[in-house]
């Protein structure tokens, strides 16, 4: 089974999409990557959506990234009695430390850190922005506020407080918890939440080791002050929108999404873009126009992956949400002028070795028009060198370590395999050549371009490049 796109679909778990019948719903439509968001549901909820992905993952034999996302330090209120109340225009609203369950006088804040920082005059953003509050005074276990935008608050809803410092760290205690969680779970991403600076992936990294790819979500106007180097200690980036767009203007968003695009494209590092893409198909089967030119413009734009939250999570059209998003990329990739702004935005390769080789394994595979490029990869660095290239034909990556290849399915234009690493270079392109046909990428007298690295096994070693055409009789076993 082979998608027929580069680009990559990310589909958040939830509610709308917890059943076998389901995810593999989602997976069929075009998810690659599913996502879990550690702010909802308990360990035992995710447990059983990732021994269905795992399961789906073995009755189709393709690899499929499990996307583990922390909370973070997000703020966010309790619950309520109801589930949700409705905050009038103008009405007072208190948010304190008692966990009994909320109404439309009062919710609890769960955060006893906050109440020492928060002034009278300050604003409290809840639910993405959509509502604001506004402080009217505050002691050590009560914020008491004015409703100045009103409308429905539910259970768990994020807050924000734009106008001041949080003495918050990176990773919560909870997080942590999550973490050692998702990491026996078998997660393959780990998302990191409210990064502000390099040092917190560097902690995050000491906890995880390799045992993950580490993906940070840039979502703190801090964050973009120190974006290149942010992005230099991370596996992957994700721009997350709803609250980056909370803590900036709404207006200033488009540019960070592009500047943040511009920094991972450069140093090759995958790109994420999320929140609010097809936002309407949470409720409708078909997006607004606008939407799917959100979608189309990230691809264009040489994104990796776009992604679905609410849509695929709890909306009423998950299946059709992927389906959707699947089309629209599709569409793109069709587009002669897609073509046209991967090239000139082509970014140049570094002076190292795995740069050569895959700068040329991009112009081989074009002048001569092959049918796939094969990268054999250990740790995945050689793919995901080869997949900054941007080149023409599909990147059918061989790794003999399955997390790596659950990982690289996030990766722009990677088709990921399983394989023993083979002896010999002719073992190699033979066992190429077998992979590229099994897997529907070539056929007899097509040509495939192979990148390696020899001696095997050790990463940044990336040092071969080879032309194969594709005999008759070449079988898929
Ligand atoms: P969240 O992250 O859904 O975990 O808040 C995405 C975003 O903020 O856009
Ligand atoms: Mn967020």
């Amino acid at each position: 089974m082979r998608r027929q796109r580069k680009a990559k679909i990310v589909a958040t778990l939830g509610p709308a999409s917890n059943t076998k019948e389901a995810i593999l719903a989602l997976f069929l439509a075009g998810a690659d990557v599913f996502r879990f968001n550690f702010s909802h549901g308990t360990h035992q909820d995710h447990q059983l959506r990732c021994d269905i992905v795992r399961e789906i993952e073995r009755s189709y034999g393709r690899p499929i990234a499990i996307l583990a996302d922390l909370q973070g330090p997000k703020l966010r209120v309790g619950q309520f009695a109801e589930g949700k109340v409705f905050l009038e225009n103008g009405a007072t609203f208190t948010l304190d430390n008692d966990p009994a369950p909320g109404s439309a006088q009062r919710v609890c804040l769960p955060h006893p850190e906050l109440f020492s920082v928060i002034n009278a005059g300050q604003s409290l953003l809840l639910d993405d922005g959509k509502l604001r509050l506004q402080v009217l005074h505050s002691d050590a276990t009560h914020i008491h506020t004015k409703v100045i935008n009103g409308g429905i608050l539910s259970d768990r809803k994020g807050v924000n407080v734009p106008d001041a410092v949080l003495p918050i760290p990176a990773l919560t205690e909870k997080d942590k918890r999550d973490l050692d969680f998702a990491l026996d779970m078998g997660a393959d991403w780990i998302a990191l939440s409210f990064v502000q600076r390099p040092e917190d992936l560097l902690d995050a990294r000491a906890l995880i080791g390799q045992r993950a790819g580490l993906l940070a979500k840039l979502e703190k106007p801090a964050a973009l002050d120190r974006l290149d180097e942010i992005v230099a200690v991370s596996d992957a980036i994700m721009v997350a929108r709803g609250d980056l767009g909370v803590e900036l203007p709404p207006e200033q968003v488009p540019g960070a999404q592009k500047r943040i695009l511009r920094s991972c494209r450069t140093q090759g590092v995958p790109i994420v873009i999320a929140t609010q893409m097809l936002e309407s198909m949470i409720a409708a089967p078909v997006p607004t126009r606008a939407e799917a030119s959100d979608v189309a413009s990230a691809i264009y734009d040489g994104a990796d992956a776009v992604m679905l939250s609410a849509e695929s999570a709890s909306g009423a059209f998950p299946e059709q949400a992927v389906a959707m998003m699947n089309r629209i990329i599709c569409e793109v990739e069709k587009d002669p002028l897609y073509r046209n702004m991967l090239d000139a935005q082509q970014v140049p390769p570094l002076s190292n070795k795995g740069d050569a080789i895959c700068s040329a394994l991009r112009s081989v595979t074009h002048i001569i028009g092959a049918r796939a490029t094969v990268t054999y990869t250990s740790s995945g660095h050689t793919t995901l060198r080869a997949a900054r290239e941007r080149p023409s034909a599909a990147i059918l990556s061989i790794s003999p370590k399955q997390e790596v290849a659950r990982r690289l399915n996030l990766v722009w234009g990677v088709h990921s395999t399983v394989n023993t690493t083979p002896l010999t270079i002719d073992e190699l392109v033979s066992a190429a050549c077998h992979t590229a046909v099994a897997e529907g990428f070539a056929q007899a007298g097509e040509h495939i371009v192979i990148t390696a690295g020899i001696p095997f096994g050790e990463s940044g070693s990336t040092n071969l490049l080879r032309i194969a055409e594709i005999w008759p009789g070449t079988t898929t076993t």
